[in-house]
């Protein structure tokens, strides 16, 4: 019996609903809470589960936690489904939080007053515990008076759908209030001691959602430490090139997300982009830039590729911001890692080189000085016995055999004395351009008579460096050389001078054969040469590296078997120039 609500006896024998073990229900809530499921199925799990257990029509969870606030209501007609929704609520100027773009309507009203326990016992409408029930929210709802002395009564219209309306308070946390809402197409469905019921499992509600939020954040953590553990170990693996290491990382990161299934990531260092399968920018991203010693090298992003209701309060989570610059940071490591190494390989290579030339540098200046006497005695007496009276023609003939064998082998020697930098170099302020134009004058002739074209682009303006204008025609003539041989059919051969800060370049370029890696990587060796017998000696490079060392500068080499080959010489000006004086060091680039 029920007398607040006049006509809930009458009809509570063919009510529909009926709590009858609320304890069941309780504890099908809190299972709920362990079942490892989303906010959303957590939700449609305990609204299946009331509706099941009272028969009523639908079920509503309200939920605000500071300005934002949930509604969730899952209904049984017109089909099954669930509804949610998410809007933040501003405080008005009364100090209430009301919704920020709209006035509420008077049921939000009702809301809140059960929301912050304001209400009157003495009035129907009311349990002892703060609930509001009503058997007809088609009626419009009579409130006494608030407490202020003289305040009329106020009178509310919460009718929409459902006409039996039950609401009950529960709590979360200190920060996160609840409303539970049964409702039932039926008028007076409700009696009193069913309501009270109902405030025991909003209660429980209330636990079951505080130990979801909990698991549902421990399990958000555990996710993303397995990201930053894969990332660990597949950053401990230090042989694992770097390329495939963004690959793995970048498929380590969706799993920690909180929406897994909609997460995509890309992550780009030096303009390679790596990504997961599918990828392509969505609405809700966020990223974290990769520095590297105080430089931006690529990006971090992940991002949803489809919409959730639960976005309105912000797609990422602050933990996941964290997460995200962690990664960033750890890739930033490993790049900084590996280009350390790849500096650190490089450095060797270089020395490696540097010392394989001083070695042979060393060998053939001893051979050439032990030659170059015994040489200098050969040349000297068939000069001589050239000169002999009455000599027989076939000997006079291998006398100029002798000769003319001697001569070649004393340049031979020269080149290598040039070339372990036994000749002193007489160095004086030189003028590039002047060098390549004097030495031009007659390469230019010869160029002409194979039909390779000349293009020479001399800069306007060049540092003066300090050097010796007879080696440094030797360079020239080295380099035009081969590239006139390596335009059998002819073609163009560029020479270039140009000012770059403080050195001066000399740039020959043809289009010729090229060369593989394999013959890049050989051609400072001295008599290292891929041409017959009486066409190359193979020490015009050498050559040309000794020079350019010994004047402090350096070379770099490009070429392209069929495209041509293209050599930088940097020179600096004078007074900038580092001498190498021990072993034949310069770049090859
Ligand atoms: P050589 O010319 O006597 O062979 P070098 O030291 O001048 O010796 O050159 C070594 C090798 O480098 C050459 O045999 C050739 O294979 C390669 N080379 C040098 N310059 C060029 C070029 N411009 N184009 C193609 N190959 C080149
Ligand atoms: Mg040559």
């Amino acid at each position: 019996m029920d007398e607040r609500w006049p006509n809930a006896s009458a009809q509570a024998k063919d009510r529909p609903v009926r709590p009858a073990d609320g304890a069941g229900l309780s504890r099908t809530i809190l299972h709920c809470a362990s079942r490892g499921l989303s906010k959303t199925e957590f939700l449609h799990e305990v609204s299946k589960a009331l509706m099941g257990f009272s028969g009523c029509d639908a079920v509503e969870v309200r939920l605000s936690h500071g300005e934002l606030h949930y509604r969730w209501e899952a209904a049984r007609r017109p089909e099954p489904g669930a509804h949610f929704e998410l809007a933040r609520w501003a405080r008005g100027p009364d100090g209430r939080i009301v919704p920020a773009s709209r006035e509420p309507t008077d049921l939000e009203r009702l809301c809140l007053d059960v929301a912050c326990q304001r209400f009157d016992s003495s009035q129907p409408f009311f349990t002892d515990g703060g609930s509001f029930w009503t058997g007809d929210a088609w009626e419009r709802v009579t409130l006494g008076a608030e407490p202020e002395p003289g305040a009329k009564p106020k009178t509310l219209c919460v009718g929409g759908h459902y006409r039996s309306l039950a609401i009950m308070r529960f709590v979360v946390d200190e920060a996160t209030i609840g409303l539970l809402h049964v409702k039932s197409e039926h008028p007076n469905c409700f009696a009193k001691e069913d309501v009270e019921s109902y405030e025991g499992i909003a209660q429980t509600l209330g636990l079951a959602m505080a130990d979801w939020r909990a698991q549902y954040a421990l399990r958000e953590r555990v996710k993303e430490l397995t990201c930053l553990y894969g990332i660990a170990q597949v950053i401990e693996r230090g042989d694992t090139p770097l390329e495939e290491m963004l690959h793995i990382i970048v498929n380590l990161l969706p799993p920690a997300w909180q929406y897994p299934e909609i997460a995509a990531a890309r992550i780009i260092v030096d303009d390679h982009s790596h990504v997961t399968p599918g990828f392509h920018p969505g609405r809700y991203q966020h990223s974290a830039e990769i520095i590297v010693s105080g430089r931006q090298r690529g990006i971090v992003e992940v991002h949803y590729v489809d919409e959730r209701p639960e976005f309105a309060a912000g797609a990422f989570l602050e933990e996941e911001e964290k997460l995200i610059a962690a990664v960033a940071r750890e890739v930033a490591l490993t790049v900084e890692r590996k280009d350390a190494e790849e500096e650190r390989a490089h450095l060797q290579q270089q020395l490696i080189h540097a010392d394989r030339l001083a070695t042979i540098g060393q060998l053939a200046a001893g051979v050439a000085h032990e030659l170059n006497e015994p040489l200098g005695s050969i040349l000297g007496f068939a000069q001589l016995a050239r000169k002999c009276p009455g000599l027989p023609e076939p000997a006079a003939r291998d006398i100029e055999k002798i000769v003319t064998g001697s001569l070649y082998a004393r340049e031979v020697i020269k080149t290598l004395m040039v070339f372990a930098r036994q000749v002193p170099a007489r160095k004086v302020l030189v003028d590039l351009n002047r060098v390549v134009e004097d030495a031009l004058c007659f390469l230019e002739a010869r160029c002409a008579k194979v039909g390779t074209r000349v293009v020479r682009e001399l800069a306007a303006a060049l540092p003066e460096i300090h050097g010796d204008p007879a080696q440094l025609t030797q360079v020239l003539v080295n380099l035009v050389v081969n590239a006139v041989q390596a335009m059998p059919d002819g073609g163009t051969l560029t020479v270039r001078t140009r000012a770059n800060g403080s050195a001066a370049l000399l740039i020959v370029e043809d289009t010729g054969v090229g060369m593989n890696e394999e013959v890049l990587g050989k051609i400072f060796l001295p008599f290292f040469t891929t041409k017959d017998v009486g066409e190359g000696t193979g020490l015009g490079l050498p050559v040309v590296h000794g020079i350019v060392s010994s004047h402090g500068g350096s070379i770099d080499v490009q070429s392209r078997p069929g495209q041509g080959t293209r050599f930088e010489i940097r020179l600096p000006a004078a007074g900038l120039e580092q001498v190498q004086e021990t072993g034949q060091n310069g770049d090859r680039g």
